[in-house]
């Protein structure tokens, strides 16, 4: 195991009717800019129970925030931060609006040019403080430090990393994703189960408690998520996805051990360029990343197919096969079609994403660091 440091200071709220304790979270006098999506937090009454509990304090709502939150809706809330002399923010939704909502809490102490701020020419020193009520259990951007933002004019969809990014405080009542449409749980499950694999199927280190941890989380999802599609208003069911999600990303699993983001970093590209859902990125392409991979993951591959789909015989090649073929199997039964081709994508989108991961440096990938262009180009034929 790797040395490391862990703190994560998000204080969770969890379970049924938890909304009215954010009272106990925010001062008395804050003023508070209250934000969300594209208005499923208002028909579903969330926005009210927010409202509700923050009592006679002055709010100001800031709706409109699209899935891959754009730089550009953002860029107002910041300006009516500034003017009305907000010090709170409350997101009030999915990993978009979080995310969001984490830019904004940094952009306004931001000095010229936003953008380029945020992509890293200065790094963030100061932000207002977030929290969050979550409705759409996936990112686990609720108890981390990450937001990830669009910027449709450039085409460019990149992510910030800041421990000044960490909500304050996140409430997490499962009730909240009884709504959800069915492809957005199916989404929720599988970002969540690739989070754990992109920290989980690396090698050659190992953090035993880690892999446990994440094998657990893996159990949950594959177990939970497909009950979630057929009882949408089955507590205990939500219950265990929304925990399994926070977990996939708040960064204990991910102590100590290699991280390999491959598969989010090649799937930016398709949502920019071609309105792909993130999980349906993702689905698509890990598999094929695994694929690619097999001899280097090799022994932790054997590990995953024996813990996490039981299998124990047949010769190594065919139990990884299995695997790999299970997890694609997963992503499908969930919903979630795993080839591009599926999506009507012309196959010359292949050379635009390899350019696109070029444009932002987003090159070699993988643990190891071995994904360069050509085995991007063989992930991404494979995908295909
Ligand atoms: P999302 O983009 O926040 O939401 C997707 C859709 O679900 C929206 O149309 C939203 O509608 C709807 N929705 C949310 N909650 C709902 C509910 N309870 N009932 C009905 N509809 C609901 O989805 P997400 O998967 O959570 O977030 C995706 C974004 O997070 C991507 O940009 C991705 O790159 C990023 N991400 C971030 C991290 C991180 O660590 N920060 C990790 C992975 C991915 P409304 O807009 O109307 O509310
Ligand atoms: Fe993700």
């Amino acid at each position: 195991m790797f040395n490391f440091d862990y703190y994560n200071p998000t204080r969770i709220i969890f379970g049924s009717h938890r909304i009215k304790d954010l009272d106990a979270q925010i001062p008395a006098n804050a003023r508070v800019l209250v934000t969300y999506g594209g208005g499923s937090a208002k028909k579903h009454g969330t926005m009210d129970e927010v409202i509700q509990a923050l009592g006679s304090r002055k709010y100001i709502e800031f709706g409109g925030i699209e899935p891959n939150p754009h730089y550009d809706t953002l860029m107002k809330a910041v300006e009516i931060v500034k003017t009305e002399q907000i010090d709170y923010l409350i997101a009030v939704g999915g990993g978009s609006v979080i995310d969001g909502t984490k830019f904004i809490a940094a952009a306004v102490y931001f000095e010229g040019d936003a953008w380029q701020a945020w992509i890293g020419s200065t790094p963030i020193k100061k932000a207002l403080p977030v929290g969050c009520v979550l409705t759409l259990p996936a990112t686990g951007s609720e108890m981390n430090g990450t937001s990830v933002i669009s910027n449709t004019a450039l085409n460019a969809k990149l992510s910030n990393k800041n421990p000044l990014l960490f909500p304050q405080f996140a409430i997490l009542d499962p009730r909240k994703s009884y709504t959800l449409p069915p492809h957005q749980t199916a989404n929720g499950v599988v970002d969540a189960f690739i989070h754990v694999v992109e920290q989980y199927l690396t090698y050659p280190v190992y953090g035993k408690v880690q892999d446990r941890y994440a094998e657990g989380l893996m159990l949950t999802l594959i177990e939970e998520g497909p009950k979630a599609l057929v009882e949408p208003e089955n507590y205990d069911v939500r219950a265990a996805i929304m925990w399994s999600a926070t977990q996939a990303l708040n960064g204990l699993i991910g102590v100590g051990v290699p991280q390999d983001w491959s598969s989010h970093r090649m799937g930016y590209y398709f949502t920019i360029y071609h309105g792909l859902d993130h999980a349906q990125t993702l689905a698509i392409i890990l598999p094929a990343v695994l694929e690619i991979q097999k001899e280097s993951k090799r022994l932790k591959l054997l590990q995953y197919a024996e813990r996490v789909w039981g299998l124990t015989d047949g010769s190594e090649e065919q139990r990884i096969n299995h695997a790999i073929s299970l997890t694609r199997t997963f992503f499908e039964d969930m919903g979630i079609p795993t080839y591009l081709r599926a999506y009507g994508i012309p196959e010359s989108s292949i050379d635009e994403a390899i350019i696109y991961l070029e444009k932002f440096n987003l090159l070699p990938l993988g643990e190891h660091k071995d994904i360069g262009v050509i085995e991007v180009r063989k992930i991404l034929s494979l995908s295909y």
